[in-house]
C-alpha cells in the first residue's frame, strides 16, 4: 500500500486464501489467516494447474516444488463410449511455446502453499466458523454465535463457493446449483490403457462422463495416484448407492473395461466423494474493506479446469493492487478491474461448455461430436482450444502485474508421448 502496512484477515485457507497470505505477508502487511477446520486440510480429489496459475506459483518460488510431485499434462482427450470416437482433443502444445498442464492431488497443492504459509511464520487460527463480516474502515468479522474476532484494517474472504461472508456484506448472488455433479475418488495410478500424460474421458452423450486423471503424489514419499470421477446428478447419488456397488461398477466397466484397474480399489461407495457444481460471478467482489477472492468470487463446474487457477490470480491481482495505490477503496476498485474481463471471459465459458459434456441433451452432445471431428482439427480451432484451456484465451498476466516466465523450460513435454498419442 505505497508504504502502509495493513491488518489483514483472511477467511480460509484454501488456495486463494494460502496464496493471499504469502503475497501479502511478504508485502510486509500483518496477515492472520482463520480457517474453520481444526487442522488445515484440502478436500477433494486432484485438480489441473494451468500455465496461469503455474505463473503464479513461480512467482511465489513454489514452483519447482508443485512440478516435482504433479503430473505433466500436454492433452485433454475423450472419445466416445460407443463408437470409439474422438470427441475432445485439446494439446496444449498446439500453440508454441512449451506449455503444458500439471495435475496435483490437492493435498500436494495444500501442501505446498501451507508449507511455505507455515515456514513465512504466518497465523493460522483453525477451528474458526466464521458466519458475517460487518464492512467499513475497520471491519469486523464474527463468527456462528456472533463473537467479534478482532477489526482489521481489510478482511479478505477466500471461504471458497458456500461464502456467508459475501452474503452478510451485502454482495448477494449465490451459487445456483448445476445439474450435473460427479462422483470423485483419489486412486493409485494404472499405466495400462491410459495415457500417463493426458486427462483422459470417455462419454455417452453428455449424460454420462467417467474421467482418469494422472495427478502424481500427495507427498514426496508417496505413490503416484490418479483422480476418478463419475459425472451424475447429484439427486441420482441416493439411487445409485441403493443399486448397489456392484452394480455400479458393471455400468462404468461396460462403457470403458480398461478402468476395472481403478475400480478394482473401490470397495465402499465411501471412497467416492460426491462433488455438487454450481454458478455464480460477483459483479463487484469488493466492498469498504473486504475483497472477496478465488471461488467466493465466482465459482462454476470445473470442466474448463480453470478454479484453482483463477483464485491464484485473484491472489496475485489483490496483492498488487494493493502495492500500487495508497488508498485502500482504489487499492480494491483496482483489484475488481484488474481480473474484471479475464473472470467474466472463462465463467462464461464454463457455462456454455458444460452441458456439452454434462447435461440431459441429445443434441448439444452430437453438436460436440460433428464440431470436434471437423471444425475443432482445423487451424486456428486448435490454437484458441489450447489459449482457453491454459486459461489465457485474453491476457490474464498484463493487468496483474505479472510476467509469464519461460518455466516451461523446467520439465520439458515428453515430445515422443505426444507424437505417438493416434489423432483420434
Ligand atoms: C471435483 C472438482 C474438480 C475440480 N477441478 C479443477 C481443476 O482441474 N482445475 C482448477 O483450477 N480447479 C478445479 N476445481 C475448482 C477448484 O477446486 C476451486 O476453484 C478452488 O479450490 C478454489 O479455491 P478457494 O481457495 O477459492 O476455495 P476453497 O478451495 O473452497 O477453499 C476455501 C477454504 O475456506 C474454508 N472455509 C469455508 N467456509 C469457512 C468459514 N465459514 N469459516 C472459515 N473458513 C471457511 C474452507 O475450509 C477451505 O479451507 C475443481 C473443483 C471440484 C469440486
Amino acid at each position: 500500500m505505497n508504504g502502509r502496512k495493513l491488518h489483514i484477515a483472511i477467511a480460509g485457507a484454501g488456495p486463494a486464501g494460502l496464496a493471499a497470505a504469502l503475497y501479502l505477508k511478504r508485502d510486509g502487511h500483518r496477515v492472520t489467516v482463520l480457517e474453520r477446520f481444526d487442522e488445515p486440510k484440502p478436500l477433494g480429489s486432484g485438480l489441473i494447474l494451468q500455465p496461469t496459475g503455474l505463473t503464479v506459483l513461480d512467482d511465489l518460488g513454489l514452483l519447482d516444488e508443485t512440478l516435482h510431485l504433479g503430473s505433466r499434462i500436454d492433452r485433454l482427450h475423450g472419445t466416445d463410449a460407443e463408437s470409439g470416437r474422438t470427441v475432445l482433443d485439446v494439446r496444449y502444445d498446439a500453440r508454441s511455446g512449451g506449455r503444458f498442464g500439471v495435475a496435483v492431488h490437492r493435498a500436494a497443492l495444500f501442501g505446498v502453499l501451507h508449507g511455505a504459509a507455515r515456514r513465512e511464520g504466518i497465523d493460522i487460527a483453525t477451528g474458526i466458523d466464521l458466519a458475517a463480516v460487518e464492512t467499513g474502515e475497520a471491519p469486523l468479522l464474527r463468527d456462528g454465535s456472533g463473537r467479534a474476532l478482532g477489526s482489521f484494517d481489510l478482511v479478505v474472504d477466500a471461504t471458497g463457493a458456500r461464502s456467508r461472508l459475501r452474503g452478510s456484506a451485502g454482495l448477494t448472488d449465490q451459487p445456483r446449483p448445476l445439474e450435473y455433479g460427479a462422483f470423485w475418488a483419489s486412486l493409485d495410478w494404472r499405466a495400462t490403457g491410459f495415457q500417463e500424460h493426458a486427462l483422459s474421458q470417455r462419454y455417452r452423450r453428455a449424460s454420462v462422463m467417467i474421467g482418469v486423471l494422472p495427478i502424481g503424489r500427495a507427498e514426496p514419499a508417496g505413490r503416484d495416484m490418479a483422480a476418478f470421477f463419475w459425472s451424475l446428478k447429484p439427486a441420482a447419488a441416493e439411487r445409485v448407492r441403493a443399486e448397489g456397488l456392484d452394480a455400479w461398477k458393471a455400468r462404468v466397466a461396460s462403457l470403458w473395461p480398461e478402468c476395472s484397474a481403478y475400480l478394482d480399489q473401490i470397495t465402499d461407495f465411501d471412497q467416492l466423494t460426491l462433488a455438487r457444481y454450481g454458478q455464480h460471478t460477483l459483479r463487484h467482489p469488493a466492498a469498504r474493506g473486504f475483497a472477496v477472492i478465488g471461488d467466493a468470487a465466482h465459482s462454476t463446474s470445473p470442466q474448463l479446469g480453470q478454479g484453482a487457477n483463477m483464485a491464484l490470480l485473484d491472489a496475485a491481482a489483490l496483492a498488487h493492487a494493493l502495492r500500487r495505490h495508497g488508498v485502500l477503496d482504489a487499492a480494491l476498485t483496482a483489484y475488481v478491474r484488474s481480473r474484471r474481463a479475464h473472470v467474466r471471459l472463462f465463467q462464461a465459458l464454463s457455462y456454455a461448455f458444460t452441458p456439452f459434456y454434462q447435461s440431459d441433451s441429445v443434441l448439444l452432445p452430437l453438436l460436440r461430436d460433428r464440431l470436434v471431428a471437423t471444425v475443432a482439427k482445423v487451424p486456428p480451432a486448435p490454437q484458441i482450444l489450447a489459449s482457453m484451456v491454459a486459461g489465457t484465451l485474453i491476457d490474464p498476466f498484463g493487468p496483474i502485474g505479472l510476467r509469464e516466465a519461460p518455466w516451461h523450460d523446467r520439465l520439458r513435454p515428453a515430445a515422443e508421448t505426444v507424437a505417438s498419442i493416434p489423432l483420434g
